[in-house]
């Protein structure tokens, strides 16, 4: 079998993979992408992905410099303030509420929310747009075989090509992490989400909303008018056999529960697209590279849906990837970059994860003495104007 060259070679197109072929290629490297499920680009198709992603600013600024923000600026919902909601007392109410405005530390939005399908139609018409990055859907990594000098991956159609760096983007069960021999720790919650979209007669006015009661929060975050009504995207985390139940409900009796777990805040919620259902667990790669193997995303990191980290922490790796390739393009996977790369996203890595995990928990808490401390908690920390703000540009991913 012939084998073709290419800088690097990315496994996965998730949301992940084609960021990475996105901003790789716009830089000017050469780039196979591949994934063996073709992506699904319309919101009503069978499979589609129906979270959203809210790019914070430093993932914004990522993406305009591939050249994708101008795709996406226009299907984008402005996140212009963050709520938090303590409805743990006996009854679902709000009894702590705390806005965090993006005009305390900037002068532009948190961030933007878009929908994941609309991400992947996005991404892969840019591609299109790319000569130096090969999509392949259809073709998955089988086999990795490294040196020091290079990669070889061996592909499901039965080729190999040969790269300076592969790009692991392959979900949180990672074929390539696996064939590199990199172990993760995983925490597992018994929990799940449901994602789905809502219309509601109350505009959101580019708020996001966590409501924390038991089970994990209930966020709504802003999405454009859909059908000429305000609309959200929900995550709505319980624990595991709860979430089954409420999948399984009739319309009519889902919306109720939602309606009141939402505290009413925007209204009757109307139910405006499937519910998929989602695992969640937290997970930490033992390392961000191997040999000629770069790890982000999920391949590296999976944290629960809990202030829009996941995907802006990939973003994050894919900036300081970027960065140490185009200081010295010719140590494009050498020994010397990757070990640079995981000093400098491991600890950040970790660092979230772990504050990510504290902060589920926090949710998930059922007991009543514990949920009222958590109120006093969320109180204590809003009224300290120094700390908001620290916390708000920690969450930007502004300060690691
Ligand atoms: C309910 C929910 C809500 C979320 N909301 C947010 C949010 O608001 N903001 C945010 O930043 N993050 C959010 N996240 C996290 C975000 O969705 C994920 O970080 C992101 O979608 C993961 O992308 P990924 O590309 O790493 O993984 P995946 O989407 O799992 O993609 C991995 C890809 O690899 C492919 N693959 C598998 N095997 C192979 C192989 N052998 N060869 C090649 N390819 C292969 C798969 O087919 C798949 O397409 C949320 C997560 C959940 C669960």
């Amino acid at each position: 079998m012939p084998q073709a060259e290419y800088d690097i070679v990315v496994s996965g197109g998730g949301v992940a993979g084609l960021a990475a072929a996105c901003v790789f290629g716009s830089a000017g490297f050469s780039v196979l992408c591949v994934d063996p499920a073709p992506p699904i680009t319309a919101r009503d198709a069978e499979g589609s992905d129906l979270r959203t992603t809210a790019f914070l600013q430093p993932a914004q600024a990522l993406l305009d410099r591939a050249g994708l923000w101008a795709r996406l600026e226009p299907h984008a919902a402005d996140l212009q303030v963050m709520r938090i909601v303590d409805a743990g007392g006996e009854v679902p109410e709000p009894r702590v509420m705390r806005e965090f405005d993006a005009s305390d530390i900037s002068d532009r939005p948190f961030g933007w929310n878009l929908p994941n399908w609309l991400l992947r139609r996005e991404m892969v018409a840019h591609l299109e747009n790319l000569p130096s990055v090969t999509f392949r859907p259809g073709t998955g990594t089988t086999t990795l075989f490294t040196r020091e000098s290079e990669a070889r991956v061996g592909l499901s159609d039965g080729s190999r090509v040969r790269c300076r760096l592969v790009i692991a983007a392959d979900g949180r069960n990672s074929p390539i992490r696996e064939a590199a021999g990199v172990e993760v720790k995983t925490t597992r919650y018994g929990q799940k989400a449901l994602a789905f979209a809502v219309t509601h007669p109350i505009p959101h006015e580019n708020v996001s909303t966590e409501i924390h009661r038991s089970g994990g929060p209930f966020t709504l975050v802003p999405l454009p008018d859909h059908d000429g009504r305000p609309s959200s995207a929900i995550v709505w985390m319980e624990e595991g056999p709860e979430v089954a139940r409420l999948a399984a409900l009739p319309v009519a009796a889902f919306e109720a529960e939602m309606n009141t777990r939402s505290c009413h805040l925007f209204g009757p919620l109307t139910l405006a697209s499937r519910r998929t259902v989602w695992p969640i667990i937290s997970q930490v790669a033992e390392r961000m590279s191997a040999e000629r193997v770069a790890l982000v995303a999920e391949a590296a990191h999976v944290v629960p849906p809990i202030g829009a980290q996941g995907l802006n922490m990939s973003l994050g790796d894919m900036r300081v990837l970027l960065e140490l390739s185009e200081a010295t393009p010719e140590r494009l996977g050498d020994r010397a970059m990757l070990e640079t790369y995981h000093r400098r996203r491991h600890l950040e890595v970790r660092a979230r994860v772990t504050g990510i995990d504290l902060l589920n928990r926090a949710s998930m808490m059922r007991a009543q003495p514990l949920r009222d401390a958590r109120a006093t908690a969320l109180d204590a920390i809003y009224s300290m104007a120094p700390v908001r703000k620290t916390l708000m540009q920690m969450g930007l991913g502004a300060r690691g």
